[in-house]
């Protein structure tokens, strides 16, 4: 096998050694196809660099080190593999190769130092025909001999992407077998661009479909742009419809860096036609031409420059034989990952994709849709109940669609980054909310049947009797039944921001207004619900807690003030106290209820950090007529350091119970912005700072006899739960879906320490 191979040498057999994008490139080549000329740098060379350089062991021992189940460990491994590839220098001997069949390509071309795309070709030893599309890198317009290894490279180490590891390992490939040639070819200065399939891609009819739009591929292939999308006849080539979308963004090369720049499409070409008569019927000619010469439909993508055609890439439609297995109950479909983020709920569900930019269009959310936008608002509720499942491009793992989903038992991913971009309005995935992936098409029979309202039978373990409690959080108070039933011990966390959105009526209009009675009146109805789903155990209503971004949507809520982030900003006990009237409101609603005989509720106030927030809510509750701590149990969350080193601190001032939030108390301590998918990776509760600062908030509490508590998302987390019981926590709040879990875990540490405690009295 050769370091490196000419298209003209290549052909379809030779997938093993130029992966499935070189060989295709050769046989076309070889079929008289117009292509731009180039090379491939087979997977022998790829091979020999990892080998020689002595950074396959290496590699392997990182991998073999991996739990890729982990999102951390993944990410890191991913990291050190590619930092480890891109900084070893490369053989002497390969280099050499390499930069001549450069030369060789720029002497072709007739230009010295010609812009090439730098393509990566993956390729498995056992299965060379398995698709790894789109997993491994391109690069575009890569000039000179430096750049050229850089690339190289660069290529050469996105087989060690996360998502390409954690494919690998789906799918049980061996990483050691798995190989990646590199693909040189010149550049296309493409001023219209796009895909062709031909075939119907899902339904495998006799259409050929062409995507268009201004620039280079990238723009289609990535999703950046809707393009014009045009339907030919294969039979008689008659353009059956050509349905013309708006370009707002194509790629070109920078002439000044050489880079691929994104740059807006001049207004008057925004809206039109990209392909005129005569382009379509050459497409459709080459499009049938390479079908005929594989036997096979194929998917397609092409580019025009100067008005000359070339083909760029051609493999076989891989989605059809698959459709046709499963509508004659057939093997499952298989499971190709467009898209990944965070699994923020857990279960997986299919449907048809509706993106959703603002709430205008929620109506577009039919029962049995994926929703899919940048970030849910509170104001999306209502449609997310009708969905099937939730995708965002932003967030990590206590978003708001992640609260919300997991409430109303509806599998989400959050933080993929690029789902409003890349996933098609209207075409079919599905989403697996524990891992985090999103597929193409649907992979599973039935979606889980999800009825927030009557509420799902829901596992009761009643059986369990734990000393430290269990208890669970409430978002919504229409699904406190659901929650009743998992036999919790009460309510740790019920939220009130939900109450207030479903108003559509920002909480200040209402006072403002003089509705103050219509505020307390809603407040009650709310509080209602959940405190009788639970009487008599308790239920800590926790106040509002309202950020500025948030609320901004209300009906009232326009003069809400910009924050640059809002996370540090306008929210929780320092803004109701600046604001005390809805405070007040909040007080006399849970006062009507304690004089109903609901005096199972408590109240809990969010995000203190000095012991006079406390001090002041306190008076404000009794200038209502509540008696904190006599007739109504009064506490805090703690959510920031501060709060947690001066415990003691707010422990004189007077409460009954602590609550750690950890998701904004981690946040707090990491700097890590919660709801930013960017630094997700390095958000977790269970860094030592944070499990230092718990950890001295219960001592103190345990020494002054307060209760303390956990509501964030690690109180659904057993490895932070066993952790907590060990310390001494006196309840612990999770999540509807983990109560049954956090519930058994609580029993076995418990047990564990009662055992521990025996055998020590038996030792002495
Ligand atoms: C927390 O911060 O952990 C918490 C429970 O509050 P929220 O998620 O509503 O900010
Ligand atoms: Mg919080």
């Amino acid at each position: 096998m050769k370091h490196v191979e000419f298209f003209e040498e290549l052909n379809k057999e030779d997938v093993a050694i130029a992966g499935g994008k070189g060989a295709n490139l050769g046989e076309l080549t070889q079929a008289g196809i117009p292509v731009p000329p180039g090379f491939v740098i087979t997977s022998r060379t790829y091979d020999q660099f990892m080998k020689e350089t002595g950074i396959f062991d290496e590699i392997m021992d990182i991998l073999d080190a991996t739990d890729v189940n982990n999102n951390t460990e993944l990410q890191k491994a991913a990291k050190d593999i590619k930092k480890i590839i891109n900084e070893t220098e490369i053989p002497d001997e390969i280099k050499i190769i390499i930069i001549e069949s450069y030369n060789a390509l720029c002497h072709r071309i007739g230009k010295d130092d010609a812009f090439v795309a730098v393509r990566s070709s993956a390729t498995a030893e056992d299965l060379p025909e398995a698709s790894f599309a789109g997993q491994q890198d391109t690069y575009l317009n890569v000039k000179g001999e430096d750049d050229l290894l850089t690339y190289v490279r660069k290529c050469w180490a996105s087989l060690f992407e996360a998502r390409a590891i954690f494919y690998r390992e789906e799918n049980n490939f061996d990483h050691s077998k798995v190989y990646i040639a590199v693909v040189v070819q010149e550049m296309v200065e493409a001023e219209k661009a796009g895909v062709m399939f031909t075939v119907h891609p899902s339904t495998g009819e006799e259409k050929i479909l062409i995507e268009a739009a201004w620039g280079l591929g990238e723009a289609v292939v990535s999703g950046t742009v809707t393009p014009d999308t045009i339907w030919v006849d294969k039979q008689n080539e008659e353009i059956l419809d050509y349905q013309v979308s708006e370009k707002n963004i194509m790629f070109q090369k920078d002439p000044e860096a050489g880079r691929t720049v994104k740059i807006p499409v001049p207004d008057d070409l925004k809206s039109k036609k990209v392909l005129n008569e005569e382009e379509i019927a050459e497409l459709t000619g080459l499009g049938k031409r390479i079908q005929d010469h594989y036997d096979f439909p194929q998917d397609t993508e092409w580019a025009i420059e100067s008005g000359k055609v070339f083909m760029l890439q051609s493999r076989p439609v891989t989605t059809l034989g698959k459709v046709a297995g499963k509508e004659t109950g057939g093997e499952e479909v298989e499971r190709v990952i467009i898209t990944k983020g965070l699994g923020a709920s857990p279960g997986k569900a299919s449907g048809k994709v509706k993106i959703i930019k603002d709430t205008s269009e929620l109506d577009k959310i039919q029962k049995g849709d994926i929703l899919v936008t940048v970030m849910t608002t509170p104001d999306m509720v209502p449609a997310m109940k009708r969905a099937n499942g939730i995708i965002t491009d932003e967030g990590g793992v206590t978003c708001h669609a992640a609260i919300v989903s997991r409430e109303l038992g509806i599998p989400c991913v959050v933080g993929t980054g690029d789902a409003t971009k890349i996933l098609k309005e209207n075409s079919v995935v599905t989403l697996d909310g524990n891992k985090g992936l999103i597929y193409k098409g649907k992979i599973i029979e039935e979606a889980p049947v999800k009825e927030v309202e009557t509420g799902g039978p829901t596992v009761v373990q009643q059986s369990i009797l734990t000393v430290t409690e269990v208890k669970v959080n409430v978002s919504m108070p229409e699904a406190a039944k659901k929650a009743s039933e998992t036999g919790a011990d009460g309510v740790g966390l019920l939220r009130t921001e939900h109450m207030m959105l479903t108003t559509g009526v920002h909480p200040k209009k209402f006072i403002v207004e003089g509705n103050e009675d219509e505020l307390i009146k809603v407040l009650v109805e709310n509080i209602l619900k959940v405190a009788d789903a639970f009487y008599p155990k308790s239920v800590w209503y926790r106040t509002l807690d309202a950020p500025t971004d948030e609320f901004k949507s209300l009906k009232g809520g326009e003069g809400e003030p910009y924050e640059h982030n809002p996370m540090l900003g306008w929210r929780g006990i320092r803004r109701e106290l600046d604001e005390p009237e809805i405070l007040k409101a909040e007080f006399k609603a849970i006062k009507k209820l304690h004089e109903q005989g609901y005096t199972n509720i408590g109240i809990m106030l969010p995000l203190v950090q000095h012991p006079d927030e406390l001090k002041r809510a306190k008076e404000i509750a009794r200038e209502v007529g509540l008696k904190p701590q006599e007739d109504i149990e009064f506490g805090v969350m703690v959510e920031t350091p501060a709060a947690a080193m001066i415990i003691e601190d707010f422990i004189a001032e007077g409460l009954d119970f602590v609550s750690f939030g950890t998701n904004d108390l981690t946040q707090y301590t990491l700097a890590i912005d919660r709801n930013n998918e960017n630094v997700a990776d390095l958000y977790t509760e269970k860094h030592p700072a944070v499990l230092k600062l718990i950890e001295r908030v219960i001592k103190e509490c345990n020494k002054a006899g307060v209760k303390t508590s956990i509501c964030g998302q690690a109180g659904s987390m057993p490895s932070i739960v066993e952790k907590l019981v060990e310390l001494g926590i006196t309840s612990v709040s999770a999540n509807t879906d983990a109560v049954a879990t956090v519930r058994e875990v609580v029993a076995r540490v418990e047990k564990k320490l009662l055992l521990k405690a025996a055998r020590k009295i038996m030792q002495e």
